[in-house]
């Protein structure tokens, strides 16, 4: 274990283990297979990269996807350590290479797909190589269940046998108690030390707004972020077009991405999000899987996501680098109505409807809580927390909540009255009174409920709406249009058995800005601004040079550290957090000209 603290601090230039590392470095030094549970930005590489640095023979690494494998190794290369992917992507002769490297044992990690792995030439190779552990990286791409499935990733059992004592690491940001138990019985892993980290990512702020004016409220959020780098999650690829569109014209650096783009333009659009500083990607669910670019600032849902664990993974995405993140959502009556209306109509058999119809619902129900937001999240993983956390929108700005007994009987008779066949928007007309030409076809001016509701505004009435619907009170029939129809709940709240207490509207305020407050936040002095940016000027040029993302040569806390410290020689320099040797070695020089020479960088244009 010595010698994994000395690289930890050598390769890397990390002062300590993150929570939970150590003990699963030690499993593998150990020779045994674990399952490892962490939440994305727990720091899972490092726990099979190490071992397999410190060990004799090379750890093979399992990834899920061919892009990837690319920046992976290629951050790995610049740490100094030797890595190398077999992929499709190489040609013959790079491939000998690598296979050379293999049988030389003169490689630390070898990268492949499952499909790549799993060919028998592969294995038969591989076998007459020395390995000292294999990791299965996103090994919850296994479980039918989760939404990542990978028919290649069943056929992985057969590494038990082929690999005899050899130790397997599985690692997952996402599994349930359940998907975990399929996780170790499909991959064969013999009586694994399971570790389950906790799920918090404290340095996320949790907001969720009323979806009144979407494109308002996006363009808002983001301008409290310009210049950081963000994904935007829509529902449709026409949403992420438009939205995209939109962005760019208010100055953003925004590109879509959608499986509907041609194959080199996701390519590319992904490309620009790594390796240039603050690009927006608006995307569906399709972008994000393995993209581990540590410095994402904020992830905004202008839907609804499916249920609350593709939630917990896409809003996972931001602040890798433990540094304040936002994750930010927008949702509306629309939406509720919308996804349930998708849910009755899809073809999928009635079991798995029943179970995302449950999903969705408990997703709803955290989108309406009344209390800290980040300890009913880990709640719905299982995790006690205890709350408040202080850094989400209820905690911050809590939410009062009102007797809705009679607005909510109200609305309900009305919804009796019009003789449960019209949709929201009609049911709300005719309780605020409205002179539409659909209530004069329907003479509904006449009933008894018409204009009982002019005391709240109609987005105080879609409120009461949408929290009844997610309440169970009420239903939209997706086989009438979303006619509203009451649910045998709905009857002993009318004859007033029972009460009903609903929350006040969601604010819909600017956020406090999360990179002032957090607890985890980069601040820079102002006086320090302009050296910050010629920092980061200076880092994108190196990084361009050596092809890589400007986070792979330094993270933002790097920076800041060589700020704060200012060091004068190399050795002062190796000190700080995230500079190893090989890092020392190639970027050590630039920045400490840079560092002397205050904040003219000009002299690194000259020849
Ligand atoms: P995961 O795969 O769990 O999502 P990564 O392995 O990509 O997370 O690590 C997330 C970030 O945390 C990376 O940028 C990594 O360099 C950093 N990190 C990992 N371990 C440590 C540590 N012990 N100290 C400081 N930073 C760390
Ligand atoms: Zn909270």
């Amino acid at each position: 274990m010595d010698r994994a603290r000395r690289l930890l601090r050598e390769v890397y230039g990390y002062a300590d283990f993150r929570p939970g590392q150590e003990p699963v470095v030690q499993t593998a030094f150990a020779g045994r297979d674990a399952l490892v549970l962490m939440p994305t930005g727990g720091g899972k590489s490092l726990c099979y990269q190490l071992p397999a640095m410190a060990k004799e023979g090379v750890g093979i690494v399992v990834s899920p996807l061919i892009a990837l494998m690319q920046d992976q190794v290629s951050a790995l290369r610049q740490l100094g350590v030797k890595a190398a992917f077999l992929n499709s992507t190489l040609d013959y002769w790079e491939r000998q290479e690598v296979e050379g490297a293999l049988s030389r044992g003169a490689l630390d990690l070898i990268y492949l797909a499952p499909e790549r792995l799993l060919q028998a030439e592969t294995l038969d190779f591989l076998r007459t190589v020395q390995v000292a552990l294999i990791a299965i990286d996103e090994a919850h791409c296994v479980s039918q269940w989760g939404h990542d499935f990978r028919q290649d990733y069943l056929g992985l059992n057969v590494l038990a046998d082929a690999f005899p004592g050899i130790p397997r690491m599985a690692l997952t940001a996402t599994a349930d108690e359940r998907t975990r138990k399929e996780i170790v019985a499909r991959l064969a892993l013999r009586r694994p030390a399971s570790f389950v980290h906790g799920f918090d990512r404290p340095n996320i702020r949790y907001t969720v707004q009323a979806k009144n004016r979407p494109q308002t409220q996006l363009a808002a959020f983001l301008e409290e972020h310009r210049g950081e780098a963000g994904i935007v999650y829509c529902l449709s690829r026409r949403k992420v077009e438009s939205t995209a569109a939109t962005l760019r014209e208010a100055g953003h650096d925004a590109l879509p991405y959608h499986a509907g783009l041609p194959g080199h333009l996701r390519a590319a659009n992904q490309a620009r999000f790594l390796r240039d500083d603050g690009v927006v990607v608006v995307a569906t669910i399709a972008f994000g899987m393995g993209i581990d670019k540590p410095d994402v600032r904020f992830v905004a849902h202008v839907d609804l996501p499916k249920s609350i664990e593709a939630y917990y993974q896409e809003t996972g995405r931001a602040g890798r680098d433990d540094v304040a993140a936002e994750a930010w959502m927008i949702y509306g009556l629309q939406d509720v109505v919308r996804l349930r209306q998708m849910l009755d109509e899809s073809e999928a058999p009635e079991e798995q409807r029943r179970i995302e119809r449950a999903k969705l619902d408990k997703l709803l129900a955290w989108c309406e809580v009344t209390a800290c937001r980040r300890a009913a999240l880990l709640s719905h993983f299982g995790e006690d927390y205890p709350a408040p956390c202080g850094n989400c929108d209820i905690c911050l700005d809590p939410p009062r909540t009102w007797d809705g007994t009679v607005a909510a009987q109200k609305l309900l008779s009305c919804v009796v009255r019009t003789g449960q066949r019209f949709g929201a928007a009609h049911v709300i007309d005719v309780l605020r009174g409205k002179a539409t030409a659909k209530i004069e076809q329907h003479r509904h001016a006449g009933l008894s409920t018409y204009g009982i509701g002019d005391d709240l505004t109609e987005g105080q009435w879609r409120s009461v709406l949408r929290q009844l619907l997610v309440q169970g009170y009420v239903r939209a029939d997706a086989h009438r249009y979303g006619a509203l129809v009451l649910e045998p709940a709905a009857r002993p709240l009318l004859r007033g058995e029972v009460t009903l207490k609903l929350r006040e509207e969601i604010r819909t305020a600017k956020p406090k800005r999360a990179r002032k407050t957090g607890p985890h936040d980069i601040e820079v002095a102002a006086a320090d601004e302009p050296l910050w940016e010629a920092m980061r000027t200076l880092r994108k040029q190196l990084a361009d040079d050596a092809g890589v993302p400007p986070y792979v040569v330094f993270h933002d806390a790097t920076l800041k550290a060589l700020i704060d410290a200012k060091p004068k020689s190399l050795e002062e320099m190796l000190a700080l957090h995230g500079i190893g040797k090989a890092k020392l070695e190639r970027y050590g020089d630039a920045f400490l000209a840079l560092l002397a020479s205050g904040t003219n960088t000009q002299e690194h244009d000259e020849p």
